[in-house]
């Protein structure tokens, strides 16, 4: 396991649009991903930290893929080749001049040809992430382009994706071949026949967003498959989604963090950080709320990349207005509302796991009779249909009640609690039932535990 990266000393205070309320207090419609400062953080501290974080991720093996930075100056700063990409630090990182002069210990990546043809097909690009995770290599040798229109930020945050045909390794010819894609169709995502992916971005945090988003499609598209048909959002679903945005937050000045407070912000963004550690959440989707008093709570914002979440983005709900100066998550006002109606329940976890959302994109019951374990802390788990979140906060809220548990199809697993850790258990509980459940499925479908079982269960664990 690695250790927690905190980029404290390099985070900037984000685009002007997300920092600034407009003049009556209220947010406009448009935020940008906060991501780390490629002006403050030097390139080869930049590709140490993203390399290690798609290795721990099971996204790359020790010697597969590649990935770099164009600097201003038009240097491209490069991963090297043959060296463990478990144990890279910044010296290992080469740099290969504008005019073709090599610095550095090694050599660099043998796939340099092809990021040197890609930035010079696209000045937007800055960074490359090259690598053969096992999903999105599925896609690459059944020659299939995946539709990401699974959930609704999804295709916004990848766009198009691309097909780039075969090519050997390290060849003019395939660097020929990606760059067309890039060139010809302005793609940020390209998957490679036969090979992997590759993708661009305006900064390394761009492209990594990208790159994770497009995996956790790949991954809940092919466990989905496994459990019935998936459903794909239309682009007006989409379009919906990524226009709600609650604009009508009105924001409070004259903050108090006492120390209570600020406890709660320091538990948020350790769970946080290990549910991303532990693939339960992805930078570019995930809420957490904490109950801090009475119905006031703290909740992660908007648009902040999940895995650099800071004690200090946290926002602070007190008597339904915002912190000034920051955005909450959009879906604030049903977390608002499940707290007033369910006083039993402190905190709330919302995200996209996997083989929960394969479940979620499928329409597939998650049956939750596996095992003892999973019946007593999630109880029965109803899905309720895309969209209700947003326009049904009222029905929505009291369903948590009687369920701990609710999954959206399309959209998301909802998780709620007294402690942040025990929903942070229930989170990997839930997870792990569906992993089983999707597992099961190649050898035979499950076997619920009996109706008279879970009375026995209900009466031996006081479950309500
Ligand atoms: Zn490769």
């Amino acid at each position: 396991m690695g250790k927690p990266e905190y980029f404290n000393n390099h985070l900037i205070t984000a685009s002007p649009l997300l920092a600034s309320p407009s003049a009556d207090g209220r947010f406009g419609g448009t935020y940008i991903m906060k991501q780390l400062d490629t002006q403050l953080m030097h390139p080869v501290e930049q590709i140490n930290i993203i390399i290690g974080r798609i290795y721990r991720s099971g996204m790359t093996t020790t010697s597969g893929g590649n990935i770099s930075i164009r600097d201003d100056n038009g240097d491209i700063w490069i991963t090297p080749s043959g060296v463990d990409k478990g144990n890279l630090t910044t010296k290992d990182i080469m740099c290969v001049k504008k005019n073709g002069t090599i610095i550095g210990p090694h050599r660099p990546s043998s796939e340099y040809p092809f990021h040197k043809a890609i930035y010079e097909s696209r000045p937007d690009i800055t960074a490359i992430i090259h690598a053969h995770p096992p999903a999105l290599v599925a896609f690459s040798i059944a020659r299939v382009v995946p539709d990401t229109k699974i959930v609704p930020q999804a295709h916004n945050i990848i766009g198009e994706v691309g097909f780039a045909p075969y090519g050997t390794p390290g060849s003019e010819d395939l660097g020929e071949k990606i760059a067309d894609e890039f060139r010809n169709k302005n793609y940020k995502a390209v998957i490679m026949e036969n090979h992997g992916v590759v993708l661009g971005g305006s900064d390394m945090m761009d492209a990594y967003q990208r790159f994770e988003t497009l995996e956790f499609c790949c991954r809940t598209i092919i466990n989905g498959q496994r459990l019935g048909e998936v459903n794909y959002l239309s682009d007006q679903q989409v379009s919906q989604y990524v226009n709600h945005i609650p604009g009508n937050v009105p924001h409070f000045m004259n903050i108090d963090y006492p120390s209570d407070e600020r406890a709660l912000r320091t538990e948020m963004v350790s769970i946080i950080r290990r549910a991303c550690d532990q693939g339960l959440m992805i930078s570019t989707y995930g809420t957490v709320s904490v109950r801090w008093k009475d119905d006031d709570f703290l909740i992660t914002p908007r648009d902040v990349a999940r895995w650099d979440i800071v004690p200090e983005d946290i926002v602070q709900i007190k008597s339904g207005m915002a912190e000034t100066g920051k955005a909450p998550s959009r879906s604030v006002a049903l977390h608002q509302r499940i707290y007033q109606l369910n006083p039993h329940i402190n905190s709330i976890i919302c995200t996209q796991p996997v083989n929960l959302m394969a479940h979620a994109v499928s329409g597939t019951k998650f049956d939750v009779r596996t095992i003892p374990e999973s019946w007593i802390f999630l109880q029965d788990v109803p899905s309720i249909p895309f969209g209700l979140i947003y326009n049904e906060i009222e029905e929505v809220a009291k369903m948590f009640n009687d369920n701990p548990v609710i999954l959206v199809e399309n959209d998301s697993v909802f998780v709620t609690g007294d402690k942040l850790l025990n929903t942070f258990d229930y989170l990997e509980v839930a997870e792990f039932s569906a992993n089983s459940l999707v597992m099961a499925q190649t050898i035979g479908p499950l076997k619920p535990i009996g109706d008279k079982e879970i009375e026995d269960l209900r009466i031996a664990f006081n479950v309500k």
